[in-house]
């Protein structure tokens, strides 16, 4: 048996399916989520689908007792912190919402973790961090920005995270910049499950072409893009699920801290709205009605990565397509069209 991982946030989109990937690769996993985006079905279906009961604890990362209480009965090699808030819209609404659990919650769990001496600290951070790119591809020495409260808090947990490697050089500190995460596991099994009419692009497009909802609005069709609408870097989550695997397995090979090590997790490829639409639509035999409307506010014409640091120090590339991210969104929303409420 290799490591023990907390993953925080383990019962979400992201790390249901990283979950599943940690054990694969022989990792023991403890989750730790207070369930305000998810639900105790996906963690039954976690222990499914690997085949066993995963040890999970309902519990908030802001609450340093009963993170303290997990710290003293475990032994962690690290943490994998997925857990927060992710809705930029609602940011705007209840900013103090935001700040409080994602950049408060984040300071309580990595005091807790410098009271067990525990250092490895893999943290999801987003390509929202970079705002308004001025070259394509997006390196990590891009300068970094953001006009709404999600984005800040992803900025500023960064922020304290490189104050933190200044101040105590054994930290091993890595904010994983994702790019689009789309797609589900290829069983059909666990996926993304919006609790409300889906702000992404993706469950959007899939809850359309399932009937739940008669048209797609596309936000824009005058960017300087190729077909003018705007484009993005989908990653497919289970290609994500392996970048935090590879992220663990690095430093684990380390001799000598990390410090403060930001990397993309993208594609490095760009794929149009209109692109994605179209893909989906070949894949699932549906007809994806849509309408062309106004940009949305604060929207970007293109993100896409540069994914070769992963790709150097973690040896890690993105392998599926964007045919691979429908046919497994499609799988998983035409299985589950009321996502985890099997009721
Ligand atoms: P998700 O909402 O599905 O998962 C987050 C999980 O964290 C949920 O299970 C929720 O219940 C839990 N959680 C929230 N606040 C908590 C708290 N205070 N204490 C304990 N648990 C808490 O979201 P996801 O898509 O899986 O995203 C995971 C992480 O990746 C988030 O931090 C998100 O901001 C980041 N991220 C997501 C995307 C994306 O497009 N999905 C892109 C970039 C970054
Ligand atoms: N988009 C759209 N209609 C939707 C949702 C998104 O046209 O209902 C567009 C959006 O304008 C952007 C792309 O799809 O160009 C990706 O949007 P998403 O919200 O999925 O990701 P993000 O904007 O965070 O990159």
């Amino acid at each position: 048996m290799k490591n023990k991982i907390l993953v925080t946030g383990g019962a979400g989109y992201i790390g249901t399916h990283t979950c599943i990937a940690l054990h694969e690769a022989g990792y023991e996993i403890v989750v730790y989520d207070n369930l305000s985006n998810s639900s105790r079905e996906a963690i039954n279906r976690i222990s499914a689908l690997i085949g066993q009961p995963i040890e999970f604890i309902e519990g908030d990362i802001r609450d340093a007792e009963m993170l303290r209480q997990v710290f003293l009965s475990h032994h962690f090699f690290g943490v994998i912190h997925f857990a927060g808030l992710k809705a930029v819209g609602e940011s705007v609404a209840k900013p103090l919402l935001y700040y409080n659990n994602n950049v408060s919650g984040t300071i309580t769990l990595l005091e807790v973790m410098a009271e067990y001496d525990v250092k490895n600290f893999v943290f999801s951070s987003s390509a929202t961090v970079y705002g308004d790119p001025e070259i394509l591809p997006i390196d990590e020495s891009s300068s970094r920005s953001c006009t709404n409260p999600y984005g800040q808090s992803k900025l500023a947990v960064e922020h304290i995270l490189e104050d933190l490697a200044v101040s105590d050089t054994r930290w091993n500190l890595i904010p994983l910049r994702y790019f689009n995460p789309v797609g589900a596991h290829p069983s059909g099994q666990i996926g993304e499950d919006p609790n409300d009419i889906p702000n992404n692009l993706m469950p959007y497009i899939s809850q359309v072409a399932v009937g739940k909802l008669p048209k797609l609005s596309i936000f824009g069709n005058d960017y300087p893009t190729i077909d003018g609408t705007g484009v993005r870097d989908f990653i497919h989550v289970t290609d994500l699920a392996q970048g935090h695997v590879a992220a663990l397995n690095y430093l684990e090979r380390q001799v000598a801290p990390v410090g403060f090590l930001p990397i993309n997790l993208g594609t490095g490829k760009g794929t149009s709205v209109l692109e994605l639409v179209s893909a989906f639509s070949d894949v699932s035999g549906q007809t994806i009605p849509y309408q062309f409307t106004d940009r949305r506010a604060g929207d970007i014409a293109s993100c896409y990565s540069s994914a070769d640091k992963a790709k150097v120090l973690l040896g890690w590339q993105a392998k599926l397509s964007i045919t691979d991210m429908c046919q497994d969104t499609w799988h998983w929303q035409s299985m589950n069209p009321n996502g985890y409420n099997v009721t």
